[in-house]
């Protein structure tokens, strides 16, 4: 398995924090949007370049969401930085648009039961919004993103079909989008089934840039991204300190955390961008709000080649 870049490749590899999106939607509490803001300006200043800010579902489904078009108007824009929305639907892409997103990304769930409980409708009308609001965001030039979420697996399903997969990245394709995620969105993902679901998506989808989305629930995360890695994808979505999961999805603990794949990455010979230490002080801050213990671990650690002075270390026998 070859994780780190071949002689002369281009060593970057696209990080994408979701922690504003994803890992928010599910806190109860509604987070000031001067913070969500000022969170994902000292993201970008700490080089990342590509962030999943919010989201332009209807605020009474879900109301940490509310604040999308002033949370967007509060980011500093930078070139070359890529704010990408999720929307559901057309009403929801003229607000992403008038909120001069770079991208809008589409969630359509490969399992119909979670599709159900998520969103609330079929594969097939989901599928149909997307359809719908496409072009309104290719009227504005906004590049679109086609997410599949449960592509691994679905709680209640189990596997899923690669076929339904497959479907729902036709629709995609078919209808614009360049972009596609394959959404572990509870952690079912293992290194077999992520190599079966890339390698069918790129034999038949040879022109789709496909990134990987992953969740920790197992433990497995970042072997799962090795496993990316050795496949040749090059871009991960993940939240900053492992904030996340998914309120439909029993025990769907949290993304990936992003400072510990920045990382896995540098420490593998690739590149993002980014400042790690700048990112775990914001992973930090994201911890000591949320005001409970995170999963991330580098923020907790630090650097491997970060010594301990050897006084005053307590011995432990046995
Ligand atoms: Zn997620």
């Amino acid at each position: 398995m070859n994780y780190s870049p071949a002689a002369g490749e281009d060593r970057f590899v696209r990080v994408t924090e979701v922690g504003t999106r994803d890992g928010f939607q599910s806190e109860s509490r509604f987070i000031p949007t001067e913070t969500k803001a000022d969170l994902i300006n000292r993201l970008i200043a700490a080089g990342v370049r590509s962030v999943e800010a919010t989201s332009f579902v209807s605020p009474r489904a879900v109301p940490q969401m509310a604040d999308a078009a002033e949370v967007m108007a509060r980011i500093e824009r930078r070139p070359g930085v890529r704010l990408t929305a999720l929307v559901p639907n057309a009403r929801g892409a003229e607000r992403a648009a008038a909120a001069k997103v770079d991208m809008m990304a589409s969630f359509v769930s490969a399992s119909e039961t979670h599709c159900q409980a998520n969103l609330n409708k079929s594969i097939d009308a989901a599928l149909a919004d997307f359809v719908e609001f496409a072009p309104i965001a290719q009227r504005y030039g906004i590049a679109l993103r086609g997410a599949v979420a449960c592509a691994f697996g679905c709680p209640f399903e189990g596997d899923v079909k690669l076929e339904n997969v497959l479907k729902i990245v036709e629709t995609y394709v078919r209808h614009g989008a360049r972009h596609i995620t394959l959404g572990d969105t509870t952690g079912m993902a293992t290194p077999p089934v992520v190599t079966r679901t890339v390698e069918a998506i790129r034999a038949r989808f040879p022109e789709t840039i496909v990134a990987l989305h992953f969740h920790n629930t197992r433990g497995i995360g970042l072997a799962n991204v090795m496993n990316g890695l050795a496949l040749g994808v090059r871009e991960y979505e993940s939240s900053f300190a492992g904030l996340g999961g998914c309120p439909f999805a029993p025990g769907a603990t949290g993304n990936i955390c992003t400072e510990d794949l920045v990382y896995l990455l540098h420490e593998c010979g690739w590149d993002t961008g980014i400042d790690l230490d700048a990112l775990a002080a914001v992973a930090r801050d994201v911890q000591q709000l949320m005001e409970r213990d995170l999963p991330g671990q580098y923020m907790k650690s630090g650097p491997r080649l970060k010594l301990t002075p050897i006084e005053g270390v307590r011995r432990a026998v046995g």
